[in-house]
C-alpha cells in the first residue's frame, strides 16, 4: 500500500510508471492528452497507470480530517438545526403519532439524505462541505427510505437467523451483513437501485477491487459504531432523558456523517478500480498550474536530459524553437545544452541568436549573462550585427569585461563596412587599450585610422583631443 513518487518531482505522486524505463512520473511529467495512458517521454511507449489510487491520500491517512469534517460551519449548523427542530417538535407535539413520525422519521430521512449528498460530493473528489439548498434535500427523497430499508431487511435476516439456527447463526449472519454494508452504502450512493444495492455479486465485486483496505475501512467502523453505542449507554445512564436523547441524536448523526464521509472518500481514492467516473480528477499537490502550464513543454525536455538523452533533447527543443521562435525558456534550455556539451558551432549559431533576440526584446542583463557564458567556451563568439555587438560591447565595458568588449569590436569594420557606428565603436576600443590594457600605442593606431578612414566622423574634434592625451601622459611616463 505504499505510494510512489515521481522520479523527477521526488514529493509528488506519480501517476504513471514506464515498464520498460522503470520511471515513475506524476502527472505534472505527463500530462493526460485524450483516452488511454500517454506515451513515456523517453522511450515513447505507452504508460502503465499508477491508479488515481496513487496520487490521491489513502482514507488511513486522512482520518484526523474526516474526523474534523462534519465540525466545519455548514454541517455543524445544520446538525445543530435538525436537533432544535427535533426538540421543537418533541415540545409542541409531544407524544402523538404525527410528533413520532415527524420528529424520528422525517427528520431523520432528511439527515440522512444530507448524508449521501456529502458522500456523493466527496466521492467526486469535492472534500469541503459544500452549501446545503433545497434541493440538495429534496431531490431524490427515496435514496435514504431505500437505506433505512436495507438496514431493516438486515435486521430481518439476522432476526430469522435467530429464530431458526439460535444465537450462533446469528452472530454468523450479523457479521456477514456488517461485511457487506460498507459497500452496500457505496452502491446505493452510485447505482441508486435499491437491486444493486442488495445484490451479494455486486458487493463482492466492489469489496474484491478494494481489496485488503476494505477490511481496515470495515475495522474502523465497527469500531467506530461500537464506541458510539458505549457513548450512548453512559448518557442515558448518567444524565435524565431530557438532555441524553438529543444529546445522543447529535452524536449519532455526528458518527453518520464521519462514516458517510469515509465512505465517500473510499470511493474517490478507488474511482478508477472501481470504474466510477469522478469531476474533480485528482489534484496532484505542490503544482500551480498557471506556472506548470507555461513550460508545459519543456517538462519532456527535462526528463530527456536527465536520462542522459542529450541528442533528442536537444532535437525537441529545436523543434520546439522552430515551432514558437518567441520561446524564450527553450531558448534558455537549448542554450544550457550546447554550453554543457561545449558544443562550439551550436553556440555560435543558436547562442548567438538568442543572445540577439533576448536584446531586441530589452532585455540587456539576460543578454549579458548569455554571450558571456557562451564566450567563456568560445573565446571567438560573436552574434548579431553591428548594432548589437557595439551595443553588447559597451555593456561588456560597463560590466568591466573589457577583453570580452575588444574581441567582440574585433575587425568590425571588416565584417560591417556600411554600419554608421564604427568610429563610435573604435574610440571604445582605443579607450580600452588605453586605460584598461596599457596598449598607447595600439590605441594611437586605432584613433589614426578613424581619422584616415571617417574624415566625415563629426566627433573628430573629441579624436584628436584624446589622442593627445594619451601622447601627453606616454611623454610623461619617459
Ligand atoms: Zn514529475
Ligand atoms: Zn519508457
Amino acid at each position: 500500500m505504499a505510494r510512489i513518487f515521481c522520479k523527477y518531482h521526488p514529493d509528488v505522486p506519480a501517476r504513471w510508471i514506464c515498464r520498460a524505463c522503470q520511471i515513475p512520473f506524476c502527472s505534472r511529467c505527463i500530462p493526460q492528452a485524450g483516452e488511454g495512458p500517454p506515451a513515456c517521454p523517453v522511450c515513447h511507449q505507452a504508460v502503465e497507470s499508477l491508479g488515481a489510487g496513487n496520487v490521491i491520500e489513502p482514507f488511513w491517512q486522512r482520518l484526523p480530517a474526516i474526523f474534523a469534517w462534519p465540525l466545519q460551519r455548514i454541517p455543524l449548523l445544520f446538525m445543530l438545526a435538525l436537533s432544535g427542530l427535533g426538540l421543537l417538535v418533541a415540545f409542541l407535539l409531544g407524544d402523538s403519532l404525527f410528533g413520532w413520525l415527524l420528529g424520528n422519521v422525517v427528520l431523520y430521512a432528511v439527515f440522512l439524505k444530507y448524508a449521501y449528498v456529502v458522500l456523493e460530493n466527496t466521492a467526486q473528489g469535492h472534500l469541503d462541505p459544500e452549501p446545503i439548498t433545497w434541493n440538495t434535500i429534496a431531490e431524490e427523497l427515496e435514496l435514504p427510505f431505500k437505506q433505512l430499508f436495507i438496514l431493516f431487511l438486515i435486521g430481518a435476516i439476522n432476526n430469522s437467523l435467530y429464530r431458526t439456527g439460535g444465537g450462533g447463526l446469528m452472530l454468523a449472519g450479523m457479521f456477514l451483513t456488517a461485511l457487506l454494508l460498507p459497500a452496500s452504502i457505496m452502491v446505493l450512493a452510485i447505482e441508486r437501485r435499491l437491486l444493486a444495492a442488495i445484490n451479494p455479486i455486486i458487493l463482492i465485486d466492489v469489496m474484491r477491487r478494494i481489496g485488503m483496505p476494505y477490511l481496515l475501512l470495515w475495522l474502523f467502523l465497527f469500531l467506530l459504531i461500537s464506541g458510539l453505542n458505549e457513548t450512548s449507554a453512559y448518557l442515558y445512564h448518567y444524565l435524565p432523558v431530557a438532555f441524553a436523547m438529543p444529546l445522543d441524536g447529535l452524536l449519532g448523526n455526528y458518527v453518520t456523517l464521519v462514516v458517510f464521509q469515509l465512505l465517500g472518500y473510499t470511493l474517490y481514492q478507488y474511482h478508477e478500480a472501481l470504474g466510477f467516473p469522478v469531476t474533480a480528477e485528482e489534484t496532484a499537490p505542490a503544482a500551480s498550474a498557471a506556472a506548470e502550464a507555461a513550460d508545459e513543454p519543456l517538462r519532456e525536455v527535462e526528463i530527456l536530459f536527465h536520462e542522459g538523452r542529450l541528442e533528442e533533447a536537444r532535437a525537441r527543443l529545436q523543434a520546439l524553437i522552430e515551432q514558437a521562435p518567441g520561446n524564450m525558456a527553450c531558448r534558455e534550455r537549448l542554450h544550457r545544452l550546447l554550453l554543457n556539451q561545449q558544443d562550439i558551432p551550436g553556440l555560435r549559431q543558436h547562442s548567438a541568436e538568442y543572445v540577439s533576440r533576448l536584446l531586441l526584446h530589452g532585455k540587456p542583463s539576460e543578454a549579458l549573462r548569455v554571450f558571456t557564458e557562451a564566450y567563456r567556451v568560445d573565446r571567438e563568439f560573436k552574434f548579431g550585427d553591428a548594432k548589437q555587438r557595439h551595443r553588447m560591447a559597451e555593456l561588456l565595458a560597463n560590466n568591466g569585461q573589457d577583453r570580452a568588449a575588444l574581441a567582440l569590436l574585433n575587425n568590425l569594420h571588416r565584417d560591417f563596412p556600411q554600419y554608421a557606428g564604427v568610429p563610435d565603436a573604435y574610440r571604445l576600443v582605443a579607450r580600452l587599450l588605453s586605460e584598461k590594457f596599457n596598449q598607447d600605442e595600439r590605441a594611437r593606431q586605432v584613433l589614426d585610422f578613424i581619422e584616415q578612414r571617417y574624415p566625415d566622423y563629426p566627433h573628430l574634434d573629441e579624436v584628436r583631443a584624446y589622442r593627445q592625451v594619451i601622447e601627453q601622459v606616454a611623454a610623461q611616463g619617459k
